[in-house]
C-alpha cells in the first residue's frame, strides 16, 4: 500500500505539470472504485483550473480555481501516470483527465488500481475539515507538531504496541506497514513493546527516526514493492536502502544477528530482537 513517501513522491510530479493547469476533458472508465465516483464529476471538473497539489497523509489533495477539491487516495493498488505522448490504455486504467497547462502543454493525468480500493473524490473546499476521510487524520510526522509533548498527549495510558501507535492514522497520519518497521529499526526499539513503556528519550528517537526514514525514502522516490512507480514510471529507489522490511533470515547491518519476522495484528513485523528492545 503507497505510503506517505509514495504519495509524496506522485504529488512532487504532479505539481510540475498541474499547477494552474485547465482540465480539458475527463473520461472515466469504472466509477466503482472503494467508493463510487460522482455521477456527474465529468461534468464538474471540465474547465476547472488545478492548482498547486499538496499531501495530507496518504491522501493527494489538488484544489481548484472555483475552490473545490479534487482528491486522490491510491488505497491498496492505485497508481497516477503522467503522460504527454500518444497513450494506449492500459488493463485497470479507470479514469483519464487531460489537462492543458498554462505554457499550453497538454498532458494527461491517469489512475489506474487493479485492485480498486483507491478513490477518486470532488467536494467544496468548505467541507474539507468535515471530509469523512480527512476528518479524523493525526498530525503530519514530516510537520512542526508531531513533537514529544504530542505523543505523550495521545499515549495517555494506552497499553498499545508501538508498531500499532505509529500506523495509527488518527494519531500520525501517513505510516503503513512498510515505515512502521523502518523507524523502529532505525530508533532501536521493539516494535511489541506497549507506548505506555516508553520514555521520553525512546519518544525523541522515533520522531527523529521517523522524519529521517521518510525524508529519505521520498528523495530516493519512495519504494516500489508492488505497484509504486513514479509518475513517469521510474521506480522508487528506496527499496533497496530498506533494512528490515522483507529482511526476515537476513543479517541485521547494525549487529549481524539474524532479523526477525512476527505477525502484529496480522502485518508482517520485521526486526532485529538484539538491536531493538
Ligand atoms: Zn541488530
Amino acid at each position: 500500500m503507497p505510503e506517505l513517501p509514495e504519495v509524496e513522491t506522485v504529488c512532487l510530479a504532479l505539481s510540475k505539470i498541474v499547477n494552474n493547469s485547465i482540465v480539458s476533458n475527463i473520461e472515466i472508465f469504472r466509477k466503482d472504485l472503494r467508493w463510487k465516483i460522482k455521477e456527474n464529476l465529468e461534468i464538474d471538473l471540465k474547465q476547472e483550473i488545478l492548482k498547486k497539489p499538496y499531501r495530507r497523509g496518504k491522501y493527494i489533495l489538488i484544489p481548484t480555481s472555483k475552490e473545490y477539491i479534487l482528491l486522490f487516495h491510491l488505497g491498496m493498488s492505485g497508481s497516477i501516470k503522467i503522460i504527454s505522448d500518444e497513450y494506449d490504455l492500459s488493463k485497470h486504467d479507470h479514469v483519464k483527465i487531460d489537462l492543458k497547462t498554462k505554457e499550453n502543454q497538454f498532458f494527461s493525468i491517469i489512475y489506474n488500481d487493479p485492485r480498486r480500493f483507491g478513490f477518486i473524490d470532488f467536494f467544496s473546499i468548505k467541507k474539507i475539515q468535515n471530509h469523512f476521510l480527512l476528518k479524523k487524520l493525526g498530525v503530519e510526522p514530516l510537520e512542526k507538531d508531531f513533537t514529544i509533548n504530542y505523543l505523550q498527549k495521545k499515549i495517555h495510558n494506552k497499553s498499545k504496541s508501538v508498531k500499532n501507535f505509529l500506523m495509527d492514522q488518527s494519531i500520525i497520519a501517513g505510516i503503513g506497514n512498510i515505515y512502521a518497521s523502518e523507524i523502529l529499526y532505525k530508533a532501536n526499539i521493539n516494535p511489541l513493546r506497549t507506548v505506555d513503556k516508553l520514555r521520553k528519550e525512546h519518544l525523541k528517537s522515533i520522531i527523529y527516526a521517523t522524519k529521517f526514514i521518510l525524508k529519505k525514502s521520498i528523495n530516493f522516490g519512495g519504494t516500489s514493492i508492488r505497484n509504486h512507480l513514479q509518475p513517469d514510471g521510474k521506480l522508487g529507489y528506496f527499496v533497496q536502502e530498506l533494512q528490515v522490511y522483507g529482511k526476515n533470515k537476513h543479517n541485521c547491518n547494525k549487529c549481524n544477528n539474524v532479523i526477525t519476522l512476527i505477525n502484529i495484528s496480522n502485518r508482517s513485523t520485521y526486526y532485529c530482537s538484539y538491536c531493538q528492545k
